[in-house]
C-alpha cells in the first residue's frame, strides 16, 4: 500500500449530515486509519447563499458523535477563493482556458436550435474561435466574460478503486466554465485546487460525482498536479430501490441520534453499506472495522438501507456495553418525568431490560412499568388472562407476598404453590400477575422484575388491578 495516504471528506454545509454523506466520510476515515494515513475535512461553503454556519456545526457534531475524527483544522473552502481564481487565470495565461463572452440568452438560443440531448447542447466554442484581435478588443472594452476550460481531444482514462478501468471520451465533455463572470471560481476548479493543496492522494465519494471526475482529471493534468486515486461508491437506496431520500423517513445522522441509536452501531451499519469485510461478520467494533477495511472490497452494487437491520444491529451493540456504560448513554434520552429516578435503580433495571432493547429509548418506552404504575391495561390480555379463578389466587397471594422474603425463588415458589392449591397451571396465575404489574403481557422474567419493583409497588399494583379490572367470563 502506498505511504502517506491523505483522504478527505468534503461536505457542503447546505444541509444536514445525510447518512449517505456519513457513509462516504466513514469509508475515507477507515481507509486513512487502516493505512496509517491522514483524514482531512473540508467544508465546501462556496455556495454562500445556501451554506450556513449552523449546518457546518451540525455536520461537525454529527461526525464527532459518530467518532469520525479528523486531522488538522477543517479546511474552509471559501477562504481559498483567491487561490482558486489565480489558478483559473494561470490556465488562461497558459492558453488552456479562454474567455467566453456569450450571454445567457445567446447560449439558450443556441440550445434551442440544436434541440434536446446532452451531447448536442455542448457549448459550440464560438468564443474559442474569436480572433486574438477580437478577444483583446472585447477584454479592453470590459465586456463581461466567463473563463471556459479548453477540453483537449482524446480520452480520459482512470483506474477507479470500485469500478476498475473507466474511460470517458473527451468529445462528450463541453468546454466547461471554471470562472464565473463575477470572478468567483466554479466548484470543479475549487475541488481540484483544494485537493491538490491539501495533498489529497485518494478520493472516495458517491458515484453521483462520477461524471465530474474526467473533468477534474483534465484540470489536474492542465494544472500540472498529480492526479489522486478515485473510488466511486454506489448510492444508498431506500427499501423501494429508489435513491434514499426524505420520503423514506429519517436520513440525517442527527435524527438517528435522537431516535436512540448508538453511534458505534450506526457507524458499523454504514460501514457495511456497500462494503464487506470478506467474511460473514456483521457486528463489528470500530477497531475491528479499521483492522478489516480494504477499499478493494467496496461493492459495485448499490446497497439498500434496511431500518430493521439497523435496529437489530443497535441491539447487538447495546449488549456489548457494560451496565455502567449503558447508563451513561441513556442519560440524554431519559424523559423529564423520570428525572428523579436514581441511577442505582436504573442499574437494577438494565440487566433485565438490555436483552429486550434495540434502541436506547426502549428502556423508557417498552419498560415504562419499571418507573410508573400502569395507567391502563391491555384489553386483549385482560380478556384472556383476568379470570375469576386467577383473581381469587391473586387475592390470596397478597398476604403471602407481604410476608415473603421477596427473592425471585421465594416468589416463584409462592406463585406455583398457590396455583397448584387452586388446581391451576402456573401460567394461569403468572399472566394475570404480569398484567397487574405491567399493564401488558410482555416483560422480562416476572420474578426478577418483582424484586426490582419492590414489595410495596407490587402490592399496590396488584390491589389496583383487583379493584379496576373485572374478571372475564369463562
Ligand atoms: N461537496 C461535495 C458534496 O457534498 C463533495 C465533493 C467531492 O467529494 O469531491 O457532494
Amino acid at each position: 500500500m502506498p505511504q502517506d495516504l491523505v483522504l478527505r471528506f468534503a461536505p457542503s454545509p447546505t444541509g444536514y449530515l445525510h447518512v449517505g454523506g456519513a457513509r462516504t466520510a466513514i469509508f475515507n476515515w477507515l481507509y486513512a486509519r487502516s493505512s496509517g494515513g491522514r483524514f482531512l475535512l473540508r467544508i465546501e461553503d462556496t455556495d454562500r447563499a445556501r451554506s450556513t454556519d449552523e449546518m457546518t456545526r451540525e455536520i461537525l457534531n454529527g461526525l464527532r458523535w459518530l467518532g469520525v475524527d479528523w486531522d488538522n483544522e477543517p479546511w474552509i473552502q471559501s477562504e481559498h477563493i483567491a487561490r482558486h481564481r489565480a489558478e483559473c487565470l494561470r490556465l488562461f495565461a497558459e492558453g488552456k482556458a479562454y474567455p467566453c463572452f456569450c450571454t445567457q440568452k445567446e447560449l439558450e438560443a443556441k440550445r434551442d436550435v440544436v434541440g434536446e440531448g446532452d451531447r448536442d447542447t455542448k457549448y459550440d466554442r464560438t468564443c474559442l474561435h474569436l480572433s486574438a484581435q477580437e478577444r483583446e478588443a472585447r477584454l479592453a472594452a470590459a465586456m463581461p466574460y466567463v473563463l471556459r476550460f479548453r477540453v483537449p481531444e482524446g480520452e480520459t482514462n482512470f483506474f477507479d478503486i470500485v469500478h476498475d478501468e473507466t474511460v470517458f471520451r473527451n468529445e462528450e465533455i463541453e468546454d466547461f466554465v471554471i470562472l464565473r463572470s463575477d470572478g468567483t471560481p466554479m466548484y470543479m476548479m475549487a475541488v481540484v485546487v483544494d485537493d491538490h493543496d491539501m495533498g489529497v492522494t485518494h478520493v472516495i465519494r458517491g458515484d453521483d460525482h462520477l461524471s465530474n471526475t474526467p473533468k477534474q482529471i483534465l484540470l489536474y493534468e492542465a494544472l500540472g498536479y498529480e492526479v489522486p486515486m478515485f473510488g466511486h461508491v454506489p448510492l444508498i437506496l431506500g427499501a423501494d430501490k429508489k435513491r434514499l431520500s426524505k420520503r423514506h423517513g429519517a436520513t440525517s445522522v442527527g435524527e438517528y441520534q435522537s431516535r436512540g441509536l448508538l453511534p458505534e452501531a450506526l457507524f458499523n451499519f454504514l460501514a457495511l453499506m456497500g462494503w464487506s469485510p470478506g467474511d460473514d461478520r456483521e457486528v463489528m467494533t470500530r477497531e475491528e472495522l479499521v483492522e478489516a477495511f480494504d477499499p478493494r472490497r467496496i461493492l459495485k452494487k448499490s446497497s439498500v438501507f434496511d431500518e430493521e437491520k439497523l435496529a437489530w444491529m443497535n441491539g447487538r451493540h447495546l449488549r456489548l456495553l457494560s451496565d455502567e456504560e449503558l447508563l451513561s448513554r441513556l442519560r440524554p434520552y431519559r424523559p423529564e418525568s423520570l428525572d428523579d429516578v436514581a441511577d442505582g435503580y436504573l442499574l437494577q433495571v438494565l440487566p433485565l431490560m438490555r436483552e429486550r432493547m434495540e434502541l436506547l429509548t426502549d428502556i423508557f418506552d417498552k419498560g415504562m412499568y419499571f418507573f410508573t404504575d400502569p395507567a391502563d391495561y391491555d384489553e386483549t390480555a385482560a380478556r384472556k388472562h383476568w379470570t375469576a379463578p386467577a383473581v381469587s389466587v391473586l387475592e390470596r397471594l397478597q398476604s403471602s407476598f407481604a410476608a415473603s422474603d421477596f427473592t425471585p425463588q421465594g416468589l416463584e415458589d409462592l406463585v406455583r404453590r398457590h396455583a397448584a392449591d387452586a388446581e391451576l397451571a402456573a401460567g394461569k396465575v403468572i399472566h394475570p400477575l404480569r398484567l397487574a404489574l405491567t399493564g401488558g403481557s410482555q416483560s422480562p422474567s416476572l420474578f426478577d422484575m418483582m424484586v426490582v419493583l419492590g414489595r410495596d409497588t407490587c402490592l399496590r399494583r396488584i390491589a389496583a388491578a383487583l379493584e379496576r379490572l373485572t374478571p372475564s367470563s369463562p
